[in-house]
Order: C-alpha cells, then sequence, then structure tokens
C-alpha cells in the first residue's frame, strides 16, 4: 500500500512534499517522493489523502483511558480538590462501568490519531479496551497505600493481576507498574514497586510534582492531601511526617530511582536540585500542560528539560481532567504556555512538539526502535491529517499547521501494526454506536 499526501513528515528526516510512504504488511518499506515509489511500484494500492499531512501514530506518553467517562464530571476545580471529587464519584462504577468508560477512551484515541496509549489503571479495563480497539498500550497497574503493613499483600495481588492481563493481552500491549504517587503511596510501597519492575524489566511510572498541594504535603506535611484526602481515602489513624524534601529529592532519598527506568508524570513543583536529579537518573517525563493549566496545576520548565536532554513526550491524563484526548490541543496548549511563561520563541517551536507527541514519547518508553518516526523497516503505525479546511488553508508549513490550526477531527487515518483502525469518520475496530451507547447511563451514576 502507498500513502500519499501534500507532506510526509517522517519526524527523523525533513518533510517531504508531495510524499509517500510504502507500507507492506505491518511494516513501513519506504519513505520518499510520490513519484520515486510509484514508480518503483507501479501496481501498488494508493491511499491518497490530498491537502494533509502524514505522519507516525501519536504517543499518549499519559493517560488513564477508564476514566474518560468522567468528562465534565469534576470541571472547574483545583488539582487536589478535583482529585478528592473523582476519588469520591468513582465508588458507584462496577467493573462493566470501568469497561465501557476504557472504550470510549480507546474509540478517542483512534479518531485523534493516538496509536500508542501508556496508560495507568487499577481495574485492568484498559487492557481490554486497547486489544479490542487494536491500539498499541503499555499499561501499567497502579499500586497505591499508606500502610506499611499492607505493602505485602498489595504487591502480591499486583503480581496476580499483572500474570492475569498478560493472559489476555495480545502482542501489542506491554506491562509496568505504577506506584500512584508520593502523597498516596508510603516508601516501603515505592521501594517493593521498584523492586518489582527490576525483577521484571518494567518500566515504573508516577505522577510526581504535580501540584503545590503534593509539594507541601511531602515537604511540610501540610495541605488538602494532609487532611480532607487522607479523611477521605481512611489514612488519617497512619502517621505522616513533614520530610524537609521536594517529591523528587524524597524519591531519590527512597532509592526510587535506583532500580531501574522511571517514567514521572508532571514534573511542575520542582527545587532547584531537582531537574539536577532527574538528569542524573535520566527519568523521562510525561509533559501534560492541558491538564496542568485546567487543574490549575501550574506550568512544567519544558525548556530547561530539553536543555538537559531528558526524554519527554506528551500525554493527556484521559477526558476526566483535561477533557480531551486531543493531541493537537495538547501540543498547542503545551507550546503557547511555554511562550507565555518563558517571554521568548527561541527555544522552543511547532516542531518540537510533534517531535514529542512522536518520537519523544517512543524514547521515553524505550519504543522507538519500532515506532515514532517513520522510516524503513519500522512499524507502521501511520496516520494522515487533513489540512485543507479554511481554519487551515494556506497550510505552508506542515508543523505551524497541526500545531496551530488542526485539532482530532482533522485525523483522517489511523493504522496501528499495518492495519487500518480508522478512515474518513468510520472505526473499522470498535462500534462507535454501541459504545457512545452504553456510556451514556454511566453519566447519571457520577452525577
Ligand atoms: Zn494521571
Amino acid at each position: 500500500m502507498l500513502l500519499t499526501a501534500k507532506w510526509v513528515l517522517p519526524i527523523s528526516s525533513r518533510p517531504v512534499e508531495n510524499g509517500a510512504v510504502a507500507v507492506d504488511g505491518d511494516k513501513i518499506i519506504e519513505v520518499g517522493e510520490f513519484e520515486h515509489l510509484r514508480k518503483k511500484r507501479p501496481d501498488e494500492e494508493i491511499l491518497d489523502f490530498g491537502l494533509a499531512a502524514i505522519l507516525p501514530g501519536f504517543i499518549d506518553l499519559h493517560t488513564h483511558l477508564e476514566y474518560s467517562v468522567f468528562r465534565g464530571a469534576c470541571d472547574d476545580l483545583g488539582y487536589e480538590a478535583w482529585k478528592i471529587q473523582l476519588t469520591g464519584k468513582s465508588s458507584p462504577l462496577t467493573a462493566d462501568d470501568w469497561r465501557h468508560s476504557a472504550r470510549l477512551g480507546a474509540l478517542e484515541a483512534i479518531r485523534s490519531g493516538i496509536t500508542t496509549i501508556v496508560d495507568i489503571t487499577n481495574s485492568g479495563a484498559s487492557v481490554h479496551a486497547a486489544r479490542e480497539a487494536g491500539l498499541r498500550a503499555l499499561v501499567f497497574y497502579e499500586v497505591l497505600g499508606m500502610d506499611h503493613a499492607k505493602v505485602e499483600s498489595i504487591m502480591r495481588k499486583a503480581e496476580k493481576t499483572l500474570g492475569d492481563w498478560r493472559a489476555k493481552a495480545d502482542s501489542r500491549i506491554s506491562f509496568g507498574i505504577a506506584p500512584h504517587s508520593p502523597y498516596t503511596v508510603s516508601p516501603p510501597l515505592f521501594l517493593a514497586a521498584s523492586r518489582f519492575a527490576r525483577d521484571n524489566n518494567f518500566i515504573l511510572c508516577t505522577h510526581l510534582a504535580g501540584s503545590k498541594a503534593e509539594y507541601d504535603f511531602v515537604k511540610y506535611g501540610s495541605g488538602a492531601f494532609a487532611t480532607i484526602y487522607r479523611d477521605l481515602v481512611g489514612w488519617n489513624h497512619l502517621l505522616w511526617q513533614p520530610t524537609g524534601a521536594s517529591p523528587v529529592k524524597y524519591l531519590e532519598q527512597w532509592e526510587v530511582f535506583d532500580y531501574g527506568p522511571v517514567l514521572a508524570v508532571h514534573c511542575i513543583h520542582l527545587d532547584a536540585a531537582d531537574i539536577d536529579i532527574l538528569e542524573k537518573y535520566g527519568v523521562a517525563v510525561a509533559h501534560c500542560p492541558g491538564c496542568a493549566a485546567k487543574l490549575a496545576m501550574g506550568v512544567a520548565p519544558l525548556a530547561e528539560f530539553m536543555e538537559r536532554g531528558l526524554r519527554i513526550g506528551m500525554g493527556t491524563d484521559s477526558p476526566a481532567s483535561n477533557n480531551t484526548m486531543d493531541v493537537f490541543d495538547e501540543m498547542r496548549i503545551g507550546l503557547l504556555l511555554q511562550r507565555a511563561t518563558n517571554t521568548t520563541v527561541d527555544n522552543l517551536s511547532a516542531e518540537n512538539f510533534v517531535q514529542m507527541a512522536t518520537v519523544g514519547g517512543a524514547e521515553a518508553i524505550g519504543l522507538d526502535g519500532s515506532v515514532g518516526s517513520l522510516e524503513p523497516g519500522k512499524t507502521a503505525d501511520v496516520i494522515a491529517v487533513d489540512l485543507s479546511h479554511s481554519h487551515q488553508v494556506p497550510a505552508r508549513d506542515p508543523y505551524s499547521a497541526l500545531v496551530y490550526t488542526a485539532n482530532q477531527d482533522n485525523v483522517v487515518f489511523t493504522m496501528i501494526d499495518g492495519r487500518v483502525v480508522y478512515r474518513d469518520g468510520e472505526h473499522l475496530t470498535l462500534d462507535e454506536k454501541e459504545i457512545l451507547r452504553l456510556v451514556e447511563p454511566l453519566r447519571r451514576k457520577l452525577l
């Protein structure tokens, strides 16, 4: 199959005008000028997207598919109030509800050109949704708990659950472990999860330094997480003392970074020395600017992360927080926030953000050998984004058009592993109508 459009963005090399991508089975076999590729393969089926950009599928480096049905349920709250409300509203949902919610997330991901999700779940709903949708996925089993006495049982359950999930997964789905965050996970549980990650060759993922409330809880033992949240989850009988350290320093002191690769989500509230720590241990960062802005969490020092050579990708953090999985929004918000905060246009470009949403995410999870760019031999995870609408024309530079003008509705084609899963408004792996019908009643449960 020959995919062609006005622009092909391999990401690993310059855009090709009037370009094409040759796909054979699940692999990309050639990328170049359309005329050149067509002459070599005169009998090949051609898919011509016209005034559009063909690029690698997006990697959503941080999401929770199962929370998709919470879209709009916890709006206009600061992070800690949002977290408290989300926790409270989660209790009436059944296992089936979580599954339907995750399927809604998978539907939107594919519709948005996301071909790989990096998901944190406790229910495992995203494993089912990803398999059904044909998504590539790295799924992290979430552990949390502040009671030191329960660490062993939590880790036993983690091992068993991950074994069950693995048995139900396909070859596109891999796994990891995610201690939720420093304000919900005790040091011994962090340590046990780190050792578990090392022993299983897993990446460890954690929400880290996302909010002022987390920072205050860890360093000073104060704030909403020390009071309201601990009451809500029944931890107020457990001792918590201020550590005097920032969340990043605190995890370093507990040797969480010593056991293997770590993916840290957010990384906003950092002390001066914290970026040194992230650099020293090669911690990868999931940058979720839309969620961070909507929940008033702050703006991550992205330009500095890039100067230090950290591996960075873009995350949507699920519709529960921000309220779509639109990677174009995420790139645009991310770039504009950096410009507004740094008052310079010099250090970050639209191209940087497309890189982060593709190859950057792949590097962060060690998948850059197979996905994240369009190169011969890589897996055919490819999308096409229409750039022909009135809000986009004239599209002069493809990176500019993608970041400053496009949105998830402009995705017209999503291919994963060489298999077309979405084309021209139609899902080929998921039953859109049925999923929308199943999630509608959940809205009332969350009122
Ligand atoms: Zn999250």
